[in-house]
């Protein structure tokens, strides 16, 4: 275990020229103070929880004084946003403090959200709002709860700075980690702006640093967009199994490790909807949930746009055309494994798509649904599943194909049972849910934080007196819009 003086930072990323970043301070933030911690995520870098109650700790966040071993730096970076390129983006609130090793020798970025301007503000202010940072934190600790690959958060900080969106709001600070934080459109800044010896540069970096095996092969460049292409393919698999929507997909927002990073109007979907589309802003549904697998793909494309400089074009064509092949296999996987099956046989795969028309067209809550199905008895009525659905004659011609289904596994059905219920979650970060935490929060509790921290790090175990939280959405709540600004 470390102290937090003793942290084993070793900053690869600051070693890099200039090019790459500037150096930065963050601005303390007015009475900031330690709203919540996750004592999991702390000890991916060996810090107990009592390292994060030492006041020094926010005043290290806080930039009231320089954690010892940081070098404090905004990255550059470009990106597609809603399919338009813009040619400079970058850390415009985000600070990376360092890089931390942890005991078991894996690497962890610190960085901070929300901790004022930076070179690549642009028109921002630099700052996170307390919605939005909440937002963010719960999320990625469900994810992480769900086994989702995840950008992770440490702990939010609080303060009575004000900052202005559609409202007067309070700013809050974010720490997260990740192995890194360097995405797509790093890597198109380089290649657009011409600077492809720092391009090979970015690239053999992320190789030495993050994927060592890679650069033993004879084609890494190519070897490690493969790899991305996997990754990816199989990270957006996850979200549409689980039925999430990121919401932003451009490319600043597509991570070069395959994880969920920067939430901002995600969802999880109350009642399925292929069209569902949580960011309000995205008023064409380039982000809706259906579209998630192609947008990944045209993401990955623009990624192959900008390592052409290093790879010859159909190499990288041939590694994308794996795409498509790599996400439906990944995708019907985890879809199967829902439904307690695993032999992808046409009928089987006629299942799903079958069973998410019946959830449309009944608008039936996804998680609930499958959560339910984990207590299916053929043979009988099955009221809880079945009084979903308004006309229950199409839910139950389909359970009785599904009885078929299982009946073909050998295997005894309270063991499938068990089996499902460990990849359909109970419990979701609901948006209302949310949203309650973050206006208890406003008022200075974090108690519906902790609540809700605490329940979404186990999603698929029963726990005792949170029956509330595994119900669908109350109406009111389906009505709640989620501002963009954050
Ligand atoms: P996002 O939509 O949060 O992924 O952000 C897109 C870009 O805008 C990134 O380069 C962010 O760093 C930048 N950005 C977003 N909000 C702010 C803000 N309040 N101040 C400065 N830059 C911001
Ligand atoms: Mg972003």
């Amino acid at each position: 275990m470390a102290t937090l003086e003793t942290l084993n930072f070793d900053n690869s990323f600051s070693r890099l020229p200039t090019v790459f970043y500037s150096a930065v301070k963050s601005q303390p933030l007015k009475g900031a103070r330690l709203a919540h911690f996750s004592p999991d995520a702390a000890r991916l870098i060996d810090l107990p929880e009592a390292e994060l109650l030492r006041p020094e700790f926010v005043e290290y966040l806080n930039g009231q004084s320089l954690l010892p071993g940081t070098y404090p730096l905004s990255q550059v970076y470009a990106g597609h946003q809603f399919g338009h390129y813009v040619p400079q983006l970058g850390d415009g609130r985000a600070i990376l403090l360092g890089e931390v090793m942890n005991q078991q020798g894996e690497r962890w970025d610190l960085q901070l959200k929300g901790a004022g301007l930076t070179p690549y503000s642009r028109m921002g202010d630099g700052r996170a709002v307390l919605r939005s940072t909440i937002r963010e934190y719960l999320c990625s600790e469900a994810m992480a709860g769900l086994g989702i690959p995840t950008t992770r958060a440490l702990c939010l900080l609080h303060s009575e700075e004000p900052v202005w969106r559609e409202q007067l709001e309070t700013a809050a600070l974010l720490l997260r980690l990740s192995p890194t934080h360097i995405r797509f459109g790093h890597f198109e800044f380089f290649c657009h702006s011409g600077q492809h010896e720092a391009l090979k540069q970015l690239t053999d970096y992320v190789i030495k640093t993050h994927f060592s095996e890679l650069g033993r092969g004879d084609a890494p460049y190519l070897a490690l967009f493969r790899w991305v292409v996997e990754k990816t393919a199989v990270l957006i698999a996850d979200w549409m199994a689980i039925g999430w929507t990121h919401g932003v997909m451009n490319t600043d927002n597509m991570s070069i490790m395959g994880l969920t990073i920067d939430y901002g109007p995600y969802a999880f979907m109350d009642e399925y909807h292929p069209d569902f589309i949580p960011n309000h802003s995205d008023t064409e549904g380039r982000y809706a949930h259906k579209m998630q697998p192609w947008i990944g793909q045209w993401n990955l494309g623009r990624l192959a746009a900008a390592l052409t400089p290093l790879v010859p074009v159909e190499a990288l064509k041939e590694a994308l055309s794996s795409y498509e092949k790599i996400y439906w296999e990944a995708y019907t996987i985890k879809m199967l494994a829902k439904l307690g099956l695993s032999q992808a046989t046409d009928g089987v795969t006629e299942l799903i798509t079958s069973l998410l028309t019946i959830l449309t067209d009944y608008h039936v809550d996804y998680t609930v649904f499958f959560r339910q199905l984990c207590h299916f008895q053929p043979g009988e009525t099955n009221a809880a599943i079945t009084s979903h659905f308004q006309d229950p004659a199409r839910i139950d011609s389909w359970l009785a194909d599904y009885a078929w289904a299982l009946d073909e596994i050998e295997e005894p059905l309270d063991q499938i049972q068990a089996r499902m219920k460990r990849v359909n979650p109970k419990y979701i970060l609901r948006n209302h849910l949310a949203q309650q935490a973050i206006e208890q929060a406003e008022q200075g509790s974090f108690k519906a934080v902790e609540r809700l921290h605490q329940l979404l790090q186990t999603p698929f175990d029963e726990q005792p007196d949170c029956e509330s939280y595994a119900e669908p959405s109350p109406d009111w709540a389906k009505r709640i819009v989620i501002s963009c600004s954050s």
